[in-house]
């Protein structure tokens, strides 16, 4: 193999590169990313970048040591065999590694909307959070409370637009979502309430009204970015359909992070995880598999998010669990735990309480039982349950 390709400069997309690198790959190695800045980390966007303590989140990778040729600003638009076709030209490949991560969605209407996603919208829309201005986020989701915690920290006056149950609901369940409910203190929470469109001024509901606004966040998930794709014979399904070992139905072409939908070994599902533990982890066995080498990727998934004060973390699969099991108080540090017929642990979110997360991750890697009486006292251990 004598050229990659690296379609995409995320973090998936750099570390791919350096994974490379580190098995010995002494070839050409060309990373395309459609943005201009050199590749950086997202999750300090919605967090140190929007509260205002920190301006950039560069990923600590010397592009020029690792001897890669980075074209930013440059798209990839298509795909046939052995050609990545780019909006600079055509890029013969013999290794190709999709790294293009995902795209927000955006909502109907003519009014300015936000989303976050970017180094860029994230400085533009900090320059909006000033003291007083009446900001509505559509979404209480992960992005959706980050925003809210730092739109209230700024001093605005801010309105959360929810069409499930509860924050959180579509990500860990209304029973979880209920009790981060308290966290909006301050904030106008609307629940099962849907927004039609976005227009001049501020949102218009699917009932009619109309909520003033001078800013507009959208904040109602992402789509992997495989557009680019069509027509290229790639497996395509909620993301570019991978292998255990990262590989796609295409020879000598693998994805890795938030546009990789790869089949876990240990839940028997296919998962896509939109989260940054992927775009870090998954490259390494992309690599190994590229380069002819032999190595799965099956992780206990995990991620986490700050917002109103609290470290919220989670690690597992909970659609796999089927009793959900509390530890701590709900007033101030708790955690959650989804547990399998069989008492083995799904997964465990932890909110304050780090250690639960690091012990019950284990647990999960491990497949080991758990008892539920002891699981329940929060003075014990986890490792000890
Ligand atoms: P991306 O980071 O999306 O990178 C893909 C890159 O490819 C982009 O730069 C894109 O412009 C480029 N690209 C797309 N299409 C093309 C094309 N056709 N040609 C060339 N380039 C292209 N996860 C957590 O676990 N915890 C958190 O607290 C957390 N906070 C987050 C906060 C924010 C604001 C955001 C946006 C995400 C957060 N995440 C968090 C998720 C995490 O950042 C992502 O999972 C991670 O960035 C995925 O990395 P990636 O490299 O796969 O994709």
């Amino acid at each position: 193999m004598n050229h990659v390709v690296v379609a995409g400069a995320g973090l998936a997309g750099v570390r791919s590169v350096e994974a490379l690198r580190a098995r010995g790959f002494d070839g050409r190695i060309t990373l395309i990313g459609q943005e201009r800045h050199r590749p950086y980390d997202r999750p300090p966007l919605s967090k140190a970048v929007l509260s205002g303590s920190s301006d950039s989140s560069f990923v600590d990778a010397d592009l020029a040591v690792l001897e890669v040729d980075f074209w930013p600003g440059v798209s990839a638009k298509s795909l046939r065999p052995g050609v990545v076709e780019t909006s600079e030209g055509e890029l013969g490949y013999d290794g190709l590694v999709i790294a293009t991560g995902a795209d927000p969605i955006t909502l109907p209407g003519d009014g300015q909307q936000h989303v976050l996603r970017t180094l860029d919208d994230a400085l533009e829309l900090r320059a909006r959070l000033v003291k007083g201005a009446r900001v509505v986020i559509i979404g209480a989701g992960w992005i959706g409370a980050e925003v809210a915690t730092a739109a209230r920290r700024a001093g605005c006056q801010v309105t959360v637009i929810e069409a499930g149950p509860t924050p959180l609901a579509q990500a860990v369940g209304p029973e979880i979502g209920a009790r981060t409910q308290g966290w909006y203190e301050g904030i106008d929470l609307r629940l099962d309430t849907l927004v039609g469109s976005v227009d001049e001024g501020g949102v218009t509901l699917a009932d009619g009204d109309f909520i003033e606004a001078h800013v507009v966040v959208t904040g109602v998930g992402v789509r992997p970015t495989v557009g680019w794709l069509a027509g290229s014979g790639i497996d395509l399904d909620n993301g570019v359909i991978t292998d255990e070992h990262m590989r796609t139905s295409l020879p000598n072409v693998v994805a890795v992070g938030d546009c990789a939908a790869w089949w876990s070994r240990r839940f028997q599902t296919r998962l896509r995880v939109e989260h940054w533990d992927a775009a870090l982890n998954s490259p390494e066995v992309a690599a190994v598999t590229l380069l002819g080498g032999d190595s799965v990727y099956d992780p206990v998934p995990y991620f986490w998010s700050e917002q109103f004060g609290h470290m919220v973390q989670y690690a597992g699969h909970h659609p796999a669990g089927d009793r959900l099991l509390y530890r701590g108080e709900l007033e101030g540090k708790w955690s959650a735990c989804w547990l399998n017929s069989d008492d083995t642990l799904a997964a465990v979110l932890a909110v304050d309480r780090p250690r639960d997360l690091v012990q019950g991750r284990r647990i999960i890697e491990g497949g080991h039982r758990v008892d539920a009486e002891r699981l329940v006292d929060p003075d014990v251990s986890l490792r000890d349950c």
